[in-house]
């Protein structure tokens, strides 16, 4: 099958830079508006026809690009590395095996997923009628990433969106090209027919590009702020959005918890990726009662933490991805400290390095008047407080305006279930962290400013279809009791229809009856 060229740029590129070293990893081209717009054309036409290919053959193609990913597991996981700064390791945990798991799931699941759904009538089904819900392909979905998982985000979507009959667009970050390139690339080997998936590397100027280019959803996972620019042009024409944003992720440590378990969750779930999470332990809220022994531990694991560059097999913690970034979180950490925050360790870029190292950090003495525990930070920064009862964490858990993830310890579960419930998260976990974006069925996604819409699980496919409603009555040959002509009959009926239909009860249903047989009865002498 022929495959598409990379799309044009009018000769200006983004070159892709190692951000733990500066070297060069290779460019990719900057693509303008205008060819934006033939891709997502191509892509329109692509589409009508791989819509029609079954769940099975399309599956088996997912199933075709996942064994090409296995074997170039360590290449992929070395590209990774390379363009992010992360640990090769943690590109195969964080990213390689949780999209493997989702693509075998989701080649195997999405006819299920799928297929039509019985709606049930309620009374209605006395009269002969039934409902059900089918679901179609939206046609062509716009995918925008940014760079902390330039791998699992993007690939995660396109898979689910592909399976489910659409054409796919995607506009990975300019820091990441080339492993967006390399999504493509591994598509078009398993014979995916030209223009299914097409790659638009570019800038925020790309992004915005591919929002104005008649798109049938954008899927858009970033910041708050390109969030809310990307809703509002996407609402010029209507065009469905779903919007994966930040995070300022609380963790809560009662007093029953596990103090070493929950110290050694908060080191990972802070520091993993380099504190680059969307759903990284931003603030950590610990019960005074266990403070002391817990903040010892949490110091303790940080300092025992190796931070080298990605293809460094005992690094725990790489480079972060951008000097961007990282002058963010050590803004971030320089007024906390000015404001009166210790750092327990770290609280700087490392010395004498050239790439976009920052220290693991542990603040204390923090509060919420300082941005650390207001703003997403995304760096490797684990800010700690205290709090006396159960009502003062909820309370400091959801002065926020994020609400990605939450998470709470104890070794009581049903208290830590009922606390999780009062979280304003969309993931709430009880003694774990972070990882659920890894577990394919279930549901991604935040409220308040972390966005809305959600990926993974059925939520997430449902986000990439049409769903229809069709609604059928059997008894073809007679007009309906609410229809015209109006009378008293009809007036009398109607009300009856308010009083005992409209109560939901079979029984209070029943009693309508003789009164619909004097409507039928009044509509033949109509006639
Ligand atoms: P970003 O918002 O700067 O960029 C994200 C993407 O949007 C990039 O591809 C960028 O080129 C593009 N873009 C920029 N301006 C645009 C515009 N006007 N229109 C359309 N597209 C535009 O975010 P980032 O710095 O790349 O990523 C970090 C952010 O992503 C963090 O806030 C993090 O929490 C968030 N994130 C969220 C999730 C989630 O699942 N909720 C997952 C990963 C990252």
């Amino acid at each position: 099958m022929a495959q598409s060229m990379p799309a044009k740029s009018h000769g200006a590129e983004l070159v892709s830079r190692n951000p733990a070293t500066g070297e060069e990893l290779g460019r990719a081209p900057l693509t303008m508006p205008e060819e934006v717009a033939r891709s997502v054309g191509r892509a329109r036409e692509a589409q009508s026809e791989w819509s029609r290919s079954s769940f099975r053959e399309r599956g088996r193609l997912v199933m075709k690009a996942r064994r090409i990913i296995l074997s170039e597991l360590e290449e992929i996981a070395l590209l990774i590395s390379q363009e992010t700064g992360k640990p090769v390791a943690e590109a195969i945990s964080m990213e390689l095996a949780p999209t493997l798991d989702l693509m075998q799931y989701f080649a195997r699941k999405s006819a299920s997923l799928l297929s039509p759904r019985g709606i049930s009538v309620g009374q209605y089904a006395l009269m002969g009628r039934f409902s059900y819900e089918i679901y179609k392909p939206l046609g062509v979905i716009g995918i925008i990433s940014p760079w902390n998982f330039p791998w699992a985000t993007p690939l995660d979507s396109v898979v689910m969106a592909l399976l489910a009959g659409n054409a796919v667009v995607l506009k990975p970050s300019e820091l990441t090209p080339l492993t967006g390139l390399k999504i493509k690339e591994v598509f078009d080997r398993a014979g995916l027919p030209d223009g299914v998936l097409q790659v638009v590397t570019g800038d925020g100027s790309t992004g915005a590009a591919l929002v104005g280019a008649g798109v049938d959803k954008i899927v858009f996972t970033g910041s708050v702020a390109t969030g809310k620019r990307v809703a509002e042009a996407a609402a010029k024409y209507l065009t469905p959005v779903v919007l994966e944003l930040g995070g300022k992720d609380p963790m809560i440590v009662l007093d029953d918890a596990n103090i070493r378990n929950a110290a050694r969750g908060a080191v990972w779930g802070a520091f993993a990726n380099a504190g680059q999470c969307c759903a990284s332990v931003e603030r950590c809220y610990v019960h005074e009662t266990v403070a002391e022994r817990f903040i010892a531990e949490v110091v303790a694991e940080t300092k025992r933490l190796r931070q080298s560059i990605g293809t460094d097999q005992t690094a725990d913690v790489g480079s972060m991805t951008s000097e961007r970034q990282l002058l963010t979180v050590q803004k971030h950490v320089d007024e906390a400290i000015d404001k009166g925050a210790t750092a327990l360790t770290g609280g700087d870029r490392v010395p004498d390095s050239a790439g976009a190292f920052f220290e693991p950090t542990v603040l204390v003495n923090v509060n919420h008047d300082m941005d650390i525990m207001r703003d997403e930070t995304f760096g490797p920064v684990l800010p700690i407080m205290t709090f006396k009862t159960d009502d003062e964490a909820v309370r400091l858990a959801n002065d926020s305006i994020y609400g990605l993830t939450a998470s709470v310890w104890t070794s009581n579960i049903g208290r830590g279930r009922r606390l999780a419930e009062r979280i304003e998260a969309g993931t709430i976990t009880v003694n774990e962290v972070l990882y659920t974006h890894a577990i394919a069925q279930t549901p991604w996604g935040g409220v308040k400013q972390s966005g809305f819409g959600r990926t993974h699980g059925r939520a997430g496919l449902l986000e990439l279809v049409s769903a229809r409603h069709v609604h059928v009555n059997r008894i073809s040959f007679m007009p309906d009791l609410w229809w015209f002509n109006y009378t008293p009959e009809a007036g009398r009926l109607f009300r009856g229809f308010a009083r005992r239909l409209a109560s939901g009860s079979l029984f209070q249903t029943a009693l309508l009856l003789p009164q619909m047989i004097r409507r039928w009865q009044e509509r033949s002498r109509l006639r």
